[in-house]
């Protein structure tokens, strides 16, 4: 537990930063505020005849640049307050990684495990009604995704009643990201996020000087992992880190934990929990007391990738990891976050390590906009070049290349590689320009704090340039 609410934790965040910053107080309080709160209640009948009242909510925190975006979860953890923190975190998040949309959220108060997936589909599509009817939905307005709850299936269900509604708009596909492909969705947008945090994180363990102040070695091969979470993001993570040589030494999940100190392999692992419906009783492995003991393992990474608040001040004294890379939004309290200032555990803040999936996010509404897929254009003509150029070589040298090089300097770029790339480039700039103002002033004490600085000097000259507020 913390004193503070999610969304006050964001704001303590935001004013720690603010006192590096050069803004007016004015305009840091514009950019601090939520914009917009859409409070819904709304009927639905089950299956079994019954009618029952759900409550949901969308937040455009910022519209200092348009369309808003941001993910809608169905948890029972729903409401305002936690809303309007994650509507936040999107606008920094997107600020940072240079994606030129402002912050928004949404979220319905269910347990999705106990509805059918017909009273599913009716709520999703009732919901995307009422924010039709309220204007907080649409490619250039407010574009939802894909969070905690929510996937393809429900992201389908969205576009097609958007698209009913609006049978004159040919741009109706990019009213909300994170679509099945066959919907108009883009390939990479699933592992988007994981891959985003795994790119983030290399990034950081390249640098030598942050390495080197922990007792480490860059690189991320052969660094301990710990995993918390095996949903979309934390199952991607844990991948991209297993298949890059990292030694994932625990993983949780909310049935438990299990600690390999030789590591886990995360197929093997994902195969075992779909056979006994649990983490547990992993061949080689060892269970933990519960859930949350994995987060204290002795470890070089610890990657929450569930919900907020996992690290508090109880436990937040004996977390033995060297670096954390906040795979979730708001999972360390303000309080442990000061613990681990203190304890010199680098804490790779969520708004910009997670923000993979938003940016691909990006990637997938430029697609909707613009009609084609990535690669149509350019992927053949790039190959016969590519295979042109080649040839050349050969002959001048007199030297043929094996089938692998071949294979590998012929290949003109698909969508995947195009995705894959955009969003390396954007994790690699993003981290390289948090640390940079980190490193730039020694005043500021945490890279939290270096990432709310990016991020408010961007939506502030934003603001500025505009030479108008709202
Ligand atoms: N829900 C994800 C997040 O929190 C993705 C948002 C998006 O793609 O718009 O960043």
């Amino acid at each position: 537990m913390s004193e503070y609410s999610f969304f006050a934790a964001v704001e303590k965040s935001f004013d720690k930063a603010a006192q590096f910053t050069k803004w007016d107080k004015g305009l840091l309080e514009q950019i601090r505020a939520c914009n917009s709160v859409l409070r819904l209640r709304f009927p639905v009948k089950k299956e079994d005849g019954s009618i029952e009242v759900i409550e949901a909510y969308r937040v455009q925190h910022s519209h200092h640049k348009t369309p808003c975006k941001g993910g809608i979860r169905f948890s029972m953890g729903v409401n305002q307050d936690e809303v309007m923190a994650l509507a936040a975190l999107m606008t920094y998040k997107c600020a940072i990684v240079d994606v030129p949309f402002g912050g928004g959220k949404g979220g319905i108060k269910i347990d999705p495990k106990k509805y059918t997936t017909y009273e599913l589909e009716k709520i999703t599509r009732r919901y995307t009604t009422e924010l039709v009817k309220k204007n907080f939905i649409g490619p250039a307005t407010d574009v939802p995704a894909p969070d905690y709850g929510t996937g393809e299936r429900e992201m389908a269900w969205m576009v097609d009643t958007f698209a009913t509604l609006h049978p004159e708009n040919i741009d109706a596909a990019g009213c909300v990201t994170g679509k099945p492909v066959s919907q108009g969705g883009v390939n990479g947008r699933r592992e988007a996020t994981g891959l985003g945090v795994f790119f983030g994180l290399r990034e950081v363990c390249n640098i030598q000087s942050q390495m080197e102040k922990r007792g480490m070695t860059t690189g991320v091969e052969g660094k301990r992992v710990v995993v918390q979470g095996l949903g979309n993001v934390g199952f991607h993570t844990a991948k991209f880190f297993y298949e890059a040589g990292s030694i994932l030494v625990g993983i949780a999940e909310y049935e438990g934990s299990i600690f390999k100190e030789d590591g886990i392999n995360i197929f093997e692992l994902m195969e075992h929990r779909k056979k006994t419906g649990s983490i547990l009783n992993f061949p080689g492995a060892t269970n933990l007391e519960n859930s949350k003991a994995a987060l204290e393992l002795d470890c070089d990474i610890l990657i929450p990738a569930a919900l907020e608040n996992v690290i508090d001040a109880e436990n937040a004294p004996r977390i033995k990891a060297k670096v954390i890379g906040e795979a979730a939004n708001g999972p360390i309290t303000p309080e442990a976050d000061e613990i681990l200032i203190e304890k010199e555990i680098l804490v790779v803040p969520d708004m910009y390590l997670n923000a993979g999936g938003v940016t691909v996010s990006y990637f997938e509404w430029l697609k909707n906009l613009s009609h084609v897929r990535y690669g149509r254009m350019e992927k053949r003509f790039n190959e016969n070049v590519n295979a042109k150029i080649l040839e050349e070589i050969e002959e001048l040298s007199g030297k043929r290349v094996d089938d692998k090089a071949r294979k590998l300097i012929k290949h003109g770029a698909d969508e995947i590689d195009l995705v894959h790339s955009g969003l390396e480039e954007t994790m690699i700039n993003a981290t390289r320009e948090v640390i940079g103002v980190w490193d730039a002033n020694p005043e500021i004490p945490d890279m939290r704090t270096a990432a709310y600085v990016v991020a408010i000097n961007k939506v502030a000259t934003t603001y500025a340039e505009l030479g108008i507020f709202p």
